[in-house]
């Protein structure tokens, strides 16, 4: 067609790392769309076409590969939608946002595969550095969100062996230009937060955004955590980064775990304790305590949710629930791991039990080791009885034997007080472990009990 045409971005940043997905970028010196049809008709492929965005999208052996024209961008300072021209390779990577993120392979006859990277990103790459192509207060400025992108790469590209660092210019232009954010819909900040917190490290994005006070703007109920106080020579664990910790134990344990990252679950433990602020006292007897933390952090949960514009269906719920139980495992351990605690424990958590317990495990931290194991140790008990008890109640699942219309039935009455009153009962006898969790013990209580009401 006699068109210039280029793979970007992301897929060749990461051949480079040696983790190529199977998104592939396609940038091209004019039509996007009629580049795709064309290949389109040559692999036999169905194309999408996007016209709204100038894009079209096919897939070809596995990848899924996306055509768009080379474009030149120039911005208003009230939106991050940007005045889009038709432009050349060269424009088109001085849009992108990091250098790393601008390199390109040729795809014309004559150079093929051939590299090309006007700003050093291979360098950049090796170095583990994130750096914008141009200067940063006009980058940032421009697009609030590659601030969050930025430290989400930071975060993502970071392994043991390598760290990725963001240049010191970009970190100074980042607090500086932490109020443009106030530009960026709820739910853009809230879909990087997702990914920073789908990464192995995710402590290394917040803490970045706590250094550039991008943190402050977004969630200020995490950084009202920091600090320690002092009284009477006593201080108080540092809940930042105690909750960031807790963060990285949950991450950890999944992975020893086997199992896929659960990205409410590391909403529960990013969130556990932002009820500390709230309810933190000092008594000159006992030092600092956080009474009732877990219930002023449950109930924080929707609002939090909803100035996000997050969800508030079961997955806010199911935050919230985690919230307000995640120190009821680890108090058995002093309360005493008597059989009824733990199937009270069992029936609160229902199915998210295994959850729970790992985030209350991943909340045990402290600088002394000796105390980690041993309340680990402890801890590991707890886990052993709920097996037991559950193998041998089944309350996990708990389902009233008893129900208001077997009762309304079995006394010919209407909806009425006394059926709360006795399927509250029974509930509480077999939680209690006085009766058995089945038909025949339930309803022979029911029937005692409901002799003495009078019925
Ligand atoms: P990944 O998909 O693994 O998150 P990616 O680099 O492919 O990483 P995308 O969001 O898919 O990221 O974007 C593709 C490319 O588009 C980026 O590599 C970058 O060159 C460019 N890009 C994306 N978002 C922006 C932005 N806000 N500002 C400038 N360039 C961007
Ligand atoms: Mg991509």
């Amino acid at each position: 067609m006699g068109v210039r045409a280029f793979v970007i971005g992301g897929y060749v940043r990461d051949c480079f790392l040696g983790r190529a997905g199977n998104d592939i970028d396609i940038v091209v010196e004019g039509s996007g769309m009629e580049l795709a049809l064309a290949v389109g008709r040559k692999v036999h492929a169905k194309v999408s076409l996007f016209k709204n965005f100038g894009t079209a999208m096919l897939h070809f052996q596995g990848d899924e590969v996306e055509f768009v024209g080379a474009r030149k961008e120039s911005y208003r300072r009230e939106s991050r939608k940007p005045i889009v021209e038709d432009g050349t390779l060269e424009e088109d990577q001085l849009r992108r946002d990091f250098t790393i993120n601008a390199m390109a392979f040729s795809l014309q006859q004559e150079n093929f595969g051939e590299l090309v990277d006007p700003f050093g990103g291979i360098r950049d790459l090796a170095d583990g550095i994130i750096r914008t192509p141009l200067d940063p207060d006009q980058t940032y400025s421009d697009d609030p969100l590659r601030m969050l992108r930025a430290i989400r790469f930071a975060t993502k590209l970071s392994t043991p062996e390598i760290r990725f660092r963001i240049v010191p210019e970009s970190l100074d232009s980042m607090r500086r230009m932490r109020g443009r954010l106030s530009i960026l819909s709820k739910e853009r900040i809230v879909d990087e937060l997702d990914k920073m917190l789908l990464t192995d490290r995710p402590s290394l994005a917040f803490e970045l955004m706590d250094r550039t006070g991008l943190l402050e703007e977004i969630l200020p109920q995490l950084c009202a955590l920091k600090g320690v106080e002092t009284i009477e020579g006593k201080g108080h664990k540092e809940n930042f980064s105690h909750t960031l910790a807790v963060l990285d134990n949950v991450c950890t344990f999944e992975r020893e775990a086997g199992a896929e990252p659960n990205l409410w679950l590391r909403w529960a433990a990013l969130l556990h304790d932002i009820g500390k602020p709230a309810s933190k006292h000092f008594s000159p007897g006992t030092g600092w305590t956080f009474h009732g933390h877990e219930v002023i952090g449950a109930k924080m949960v929707p609002p939090l949710f909803k100035g996000l514009m997050m969800p508030l269906n079961e997955k806010m719920k199911y935050v919230q629930k985690l919230v307000r139980l995640h120190l009821r495992p680890i108090a058995l351990v002093d309360e005493g791991v008597t059989d009824s605690a733990v199937r009270r424990l069992l029936f609160d958590a229902g199915d998210d039990i295994d959850d729970l317990m790992l985030l209350c495990k991943a909340d045990i931290t402290s600088k002394n080791p000796a105390k980690v194991q041993r309340i680990r140790a402890n801890f590991d008990l707890v886990r052993e009885k709920l097996v037991e008890v559950e193998a041998k109640d089944a309350i996990r699942n708990f389902k009233n034997p008893i129900t208001g219309e077997y009762v309304m039935q079995v006394y010919g009455i209407p909806p009425c007080q006394e059926i709360g009153i006795l399927k509250e009962y029974v509930k509480e006898a077999i939680l209690d472990g006085k009766i058995g969790n089945n038909f025949e013990e339930a309803d022979a209580l029911m029937r005692k009990k409901a002799a003495e009401m009078g019925l």
